[in-house]
């Protein structure tokens, strides 16, 4: 279908509207989900000294098979007293320190002390060198730790600490409004008169952003009227960097984003996408903030939110590569052909094939109960039978 832009140009046009936002110093605490700007450079070695892997007695292993004399004790958050000589033992616990001369860690159960003897009681082979964590076997200092473009899950975080740096240098988050247009709506949970429905989309997409590096404001709902429409645009605009309309992207009547955003002094990028659903995604700019579109109907809503919404965030956010990651897994039932635009239906992955749901009417919420997986399906491509692959993106 001509005029319609592909997804992948689509996207490429929207990061291109407006750079990363730029980096700042944050807490460890604070990090989760945020991509480092700078990368995270080991400050020390770690261990930073041999450390015992288990609670024993630190010996030389020339010495075995004993008996030894007991000469004192080395525990986490201290350094040993004294070095381990010829014939001498020091108990020893996790992660602490292993006395100079000493090499060889005998486990406490390997072996039986009577007052400041102690003698081997196992049968087992002890290894020289067994159960010690060596000087920088972790890391060592000047390793990178974290590179430069890392999203910070709990793992990397650890390791962000554990580098010795005092806190952490990450894209700054966009400051995101979400904001639901239509006559028909109502708040969650309130009661609805005829020809009213609940606002789903607000709520569904600030759930959506809640795991994303975003500052976001609670949806904001306004009735199809372009005057207001355009005031609340033109004042959100000064306080976002990203306004997120849902609904009125069409041309209906009642579809008013388009005209609204003119009237502000904004402009449209970019309108309507070779996509199903989600055609009328709009993409455009207004002040300092961009505009983000997305069609009302709550499936549309959601796979526009996945590949644009989403991925915008991460860019602004500094993600060196914001967009899903693509997975391919065999189908478990046939699926029918390609059409005129790309779909992206909705499906199940389970045990690793691929379910796609019969009911692909945009207008359903019911399906993203179940949903966990997006089928990406090639504009025209021939019908596929059971246990041929499919392309799909992972949604939560
Ligand atoms: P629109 O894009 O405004 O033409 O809306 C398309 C369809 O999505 C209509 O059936 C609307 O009632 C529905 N819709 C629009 N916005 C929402 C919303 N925030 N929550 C749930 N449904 C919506
Ligand atoms: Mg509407």
């Amino acid at each position: 279908m001509s005029g319609l832009l592909p997804v992948e140009e689509a996207q490429a046009r929207l990061f291109a509207l407006r750079e990363p936002l730029g980096a700042e110093n944050i807490a460890f605490s604070e990090s989760l989900g945020r991509y480092v700007s700078q990368a995270i450079v080991a400050r020390r070695d770690q261990p930073a000294a041999p450390l015992s892997a288990m609670d024993g007695y630190a010996v030389r292993f020339a010495d075995l098979p004993g008996p030894w004399t007991i000469i004192g004790e080395s525990a986490a958050g201290s350094v040993p007293s004294a070095p381990v000589g010829k014939g001498e033992a020091m108990r020893i616990f996790t992660g602490a320190w292993l006395p100079d001369g000493a090499d060889t860690v005998i486990i406490q159960e390997d072996v039986a002390a009577d007052g400041t003897t102690l003698r081997l009681s196992t049968a087992d082979t002890i290894q020289p060198g067994q159960h010690i964590r060596a000087r920088a076997s972790d890391f060592a200092t000047g390793t990178t730790l974290v590179p430069a473009g890392t999203r910070l899950t709990p793992g990397a975080i650890a390791a962000a600490i554990m580098s010795g740096a005092g806190q952490l240098t990450v894209g700054r988050r966009p400051r995101v409004a979400i904001l639901t247009t239509g006559d028909e709506l109502v708040q969650p949970g309130h009661a609805l008169a005829p020809g009213q429905i609940p606002d789903s989309n607000g709520t569904m997409l600030a759930a959506m952003l809640a795991g994303e590096p975003a500052v976001v404001t609670l949806p904001l709902h306004i009735r199809d009227d372009r005057t207001i429409l355009s005031r609340v645009l033109k004042d959100l605009a000064r306080r976002h960097d990203v306004i997120v309309t849902v609904g009125g992207a069409s041309v209906g009547d009642h579809d008013h984003v388009r005209g609204a955003l003119g009237d502000a002094g904004g402009s449209i990028d970019f309108w309507k996408i070779a996509m199903r659903p989600g055609k009328p995604l709009i993409a455009g700019s207004i002040g300092d903030a961009l505009l983000l579109g997305l069609p009302g109907n709550p499936s549309s809503a959601f796979v526009t939110a996945t590949l644009f919404l989403i991925p915008l965030v991460r860019h602004l956010a500094g993600a060196p590569s914001p967009l899903p990651d693509i997975h391919q897994a065999p189908l478990a039932s046939a699926l029918g052909p390609g059409a005129k635009r790309r779909d992206y239906l909705r499906a199940r992955l389970d045990r690793g094939a691929l379910t796609v749901f019969d009911g692909q009417d945009s207008g359903r919420t019911a399906p993203l109960v179940e949903a966990n997986a997006l089928v990406i399906r090639e504009i025209g491509v021939p019908p596929r039978a059971a246990g041929e692959q499919a392309d799909y993106i992972a949604i939560a």
